[in-house]
């Protein structure tokens, strides 16, 4: 028999016992003094670093993304250069519930990518719907509070969601996607994701194009109603984990196509909605998509924690040829992203193996928590600052982006007005769902308004009027049902009739 290795300490010193603890006779007293069961009980309590506040629930795995078309003219990316190969991570994920929830449970599924170029890291941080419940940042951590657990009764409130949503009409595009079949996908495997946000490439030549991002699944969309899905829940909490982590150890690859939308930089000016808002779609007949190539998903991690829990993404990743646009969700969440996993992770977050760049890294941030890469990125101990006399790592012009043309004055500009929220919700609605879908979709609004205050669905109800009669009038019918049924008994929560945000 091969001799096993030796427990040691976590400093290296051999372990006598791992059974039994130090005590003062049999009976006890435990000693003060058995620093290795300190020890063991510290690192328990510390097992949990903060979840992540949105997105605490997910599944990943790790996997190749391989370039069959040709994107050269709209950028110099190298990852996106024909025949180029990529090693990546995904991580998917439910938005509002926290680490333990269930697996299937109606929510939008986060569908984050990193693409560990020979240029930097690339992380592309979308959903599985191509757009979003707010255009506006700064009513981003308003909405989430209404997705988390209300303060006093510490439960989830549909009041709350429907409150917001049927105050905010930005919102219907994303809410009518998420109570259609798509909002409940049987596995991470069964839905398409997106970027959703714009992104620009840009080229040698110096010119900027504007981008969307597409990854079609190949095993096909499948869902689950809201009643097939309270019985699995019923009998396993885990349904993702056990498709993605099972299907990939049977060598049953998942694969996604991998297209995009290009809009040439002046077109922005000329469309009849605003490109950059994160909550319309660009039509496929005006900007049709371009196959890329594909991703495919081959290497479960060892280590859950180390891998996926660690998992850093962030928009705030790109390399050259890919950038940025105006979209102002996209610029709040270039800071938040990382910044939620300084706090999470540590400053140096970026140096935990599964966020490092499998290329040379050469910074002069210095210090902090989890700098455990053996201090300065710079190669010499005096190159400590910059510019200095010592070697250290000097600036690449060839990676300066051309410029970003924006002109405006700084205001606090009124969201609501200019946008149109309603035609593009009429598409899906009228052109994209079937009849029984849209039955599905009425059944699944009104299940959810058991305790909703009577005013908060009528105004909800105005605004599906709204996108159409139809949809008004069948979640209506749908409302009926609930209550014929006895499972209308709204809440008592005061309303006022002073609702400042009402359109
Ligand atoms: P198209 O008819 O060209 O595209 C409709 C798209 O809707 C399909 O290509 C498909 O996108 C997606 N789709 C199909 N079935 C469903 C479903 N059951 N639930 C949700 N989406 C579905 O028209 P437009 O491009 O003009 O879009 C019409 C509407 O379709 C939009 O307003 C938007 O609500 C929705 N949509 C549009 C997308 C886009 O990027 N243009 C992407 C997804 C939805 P996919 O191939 O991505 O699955």
């Amino acid at each position: 028999m091969a001799d096993k290795s030796k427990l040691t300490t976590t400093s290296g010193a051999p372990v006598p016992s791992n059974q039994d603890s130090q005590t003062a006779g049999p009976r006890g007293p435990v000693l003060l003094q058995d620093y290795q069961l300190l020890e063991k009980l510290a690192h328990q309590n510390r097992e949990r670093i903060p979840e992540r506040t949105v997105h605490a629930k997910g599944w990943g795995a790790h996997g190749v993304l391989k370039i069959t078309g040709d994107l050269s003219k709209y950028t110099k990316a190298k990852a996106l250069q024909p025949g180029a190969e990529t090693p990546m991570l995904a991580r998917f994920s439910t938005v509002a519930g926290e680490a333990g929830a269930a697996d299937h449970e109606r929510d939008v599924r986060g569908f984050a990518l990193k693409f560990y170029t020979e240029e930097g890291n690339w992380d592309l941080v979308g959903n599985n719907t191509p757009v979003f419940f707010v255009r506006d940042p700064y009513k981003f951590p308003d909405f989430i509070h209404t997705q988390k657990r209300h303060p006093r009764t510490n439960m989830r409130s549909p009041t709350a969601m429907w409150d917001f949503w049927s105050l905010s009409p930005e919102s219907l595009h994303q809410v009518t996607i998420l109570m259609s079949d798509r909002g409940l996908p049987q596995d991470p495997t069964r839905m398409n994701g997106y970027g959703s946000h714009t992104y620009s490439f840009w080229n040698d030549a110096g010119e900027r194009y504007w981008v969307k991002f597409h990854f079609k699944t190949e095993q096909g969309h499948a869902h689950y109603t809201n009643a097939e899905s309270e019985e699995i829940v019923g009998k396993t909490r885990e349904g993702y984990q056990e498709a993605l982590y099972g299907k990939i150890e049977d060598g049953n690859f998942p694969r996604w196509k991998m297209q995009v939308q290009i809009m040439p930089e002046m077109d922005a000016e000329k469309t009849s909605y605003n490109p950059f808002d994160l909550t319309k779609v660009w039509p496929h007949a005006e900007y049709p998509p371009i196959d890329v190539g594909y991703f495919e998903l081959n290497r479960n991690p060892d280590n859950y924690f180390a891998e996926i829990e660690n998992a850093a993404f962030s928009p705030s990743n790109i390399v050259p040829g890919i950038s940025f646009s105006p979209d102002k969700m996209l610029q709040a969440r270039i800071f938040s992203y990382a910044d939620a996993h300084r706090h999470r992770l540590g400053t140096h977050y970026d140096q935990i193996p599964v966020n490092r760049p499998q290329c040379p890294v050469h910074h002069y941030n210095k210090d902090g928590a989890m700098n455990v890469m053996g201090g300065l990125q710079t190669g010499n101990p005096n190159a400590y600052y910059e510019p200095n006399s010592f070697g250290g790592p000097v600036e690449d012009k060839s990676a300066q982006e051309p410029p970003l043309k924006i002109s405006g004055d700084a205001d606090r500009y009124d969201h609501r007005t200019g946008h149109d929220d309603y035609s593009q919700v009429r598409d899906l609605f009228v052109k994209v769902l079937e009849a029984d879908e849209k039955e599905r979709l009425f059944a699944n609004i009104a299940g959810t308004w058991g305790s909703v205050p009577e005013v908060i669905c009528e105004r909800q109800l105005a605004e599906f009027k709204k996108v159409h009669p139809d949809y008004e009038a069948g979640v209506r019918k749908a409302w009926e049902k609930v209550k014929a049924d006895g499972g209308y008994k709204p809440n008592a929560a005061p309303i006022t009739e002073d609702t400042p945000q009402t359109a």
